[in-house]
């Protein structure tokens, strides 16, 4: 590096528990303060690598959406789905003030595409905090379709957008979470605007992938979908790029 060249954008942030409440019964918010975060430049969507402890000792790698950063109060909110004993979900379910994780980032590429006509979301619990916040960053009016996997009607959140939003909540019933037709059965009974869509689809790997072959095959091209596999069964942390 020459002695004037700018520094690299700040990457690690060594976060520290303000509080933790229920969102939900299955989405708990963990509210971070951590040094430097008006250093931290993200786009609504993107996510962070948390370095989460381990019960046999060491971190393992958790990716989890920034849920909103309020840099002026140095505040950064995580939404994490309670999905039983697991290092993340189990984090948060006991995370208290003054408890800490190292992060870093953001990476991820479920961004708004905002010069399309019509925007089309679907998504589980795991992509909610990212279509949450997606949906608040879009301008005023603009046509927005979500569909979005709860297990039941204590799950639905109050979502704050000024797009023209039609939202579906899509409810399991006591279903578990994981490979179903729910979403696609959803998608399937859409009638398509005219005009440019495009679609960020996020959740459980194998929906993700059904959802996109779908709108492949009704003539969405490729850089018309976000398509991201937060979660699988039986995969630990990760995630699944579903581009084929
Ligand atoms: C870019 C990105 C952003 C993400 N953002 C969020 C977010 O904001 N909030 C959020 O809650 N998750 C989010 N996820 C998903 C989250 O990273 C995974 O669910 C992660 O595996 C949870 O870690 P864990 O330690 O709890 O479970 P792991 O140790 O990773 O997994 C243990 C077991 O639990 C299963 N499992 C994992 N997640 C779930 C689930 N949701 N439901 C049911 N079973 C599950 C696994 O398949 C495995 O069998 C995101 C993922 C990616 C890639």
């Amino acid at each position: 590096m020459t002695p004037d060249a700018p520094a690299p954008p700040r990457d690690e942030w060594q976060l520290e528990v303000v509080e933790a409440f229920d969102l939900t019964p299955r989405l708990r918010r963990v509210v971070f303060t951590a040094a430097h975060l008006d250093e931290l430049h993200y786009r609504p969507g993107q996510a962070l690598v948390l370095r989460m402890p381990l019960p046999e000792g060491g971190t393992g790698r958790r990716d989890y959406t920034i849920r909103s950063l309020d840099p002026a109060a140095q505040g950064l909110a995580i939404d994490f789905v309670q999905h039983g004993e697991a290092p993340a979900s189990t984090w948060a379910r006991r995370a208290r003030a003054g408890d800490t994780l190292s992060a870093a980032g953001p990476r991820g590429r479920t961004v708004l595409a905002a010069q399309a006509d019509w925007h089309l979301f679907c998504a589980d619990e795991t992509g909610l905090p990212a279509v949450a916040h997606l949906l608040e960053t879009m301008s005023p009016g603009a046509p927005a379709f979500a569909w979005l996997e709860i297990d039941g009607v204590r799950d639905r959140l109050v979502l704050s957008t000024q797009a023209a939003l039609t939202l579906e909540w899509v409810q399991r019933d006591g279903q578990r979470p994981g490979p179903s037709s729910l979403l696609l059965d959803c998608l399937a009974r859409f009638t398509l605007p005219p005009g440019r869509g495009q679609a960020y689809l996020v959740g459980e790997t194998s929906n993700v992938r059904a959802l996109r072959h779908h709108l492949v095959a009704r003539g969405f091209e490729r850089g018309q979908i976000a398509s991201e596999g937060y979660w699988r069964p039986g995969r630990i942390g990760g995630h699944d790029h579903v581009d084929d």
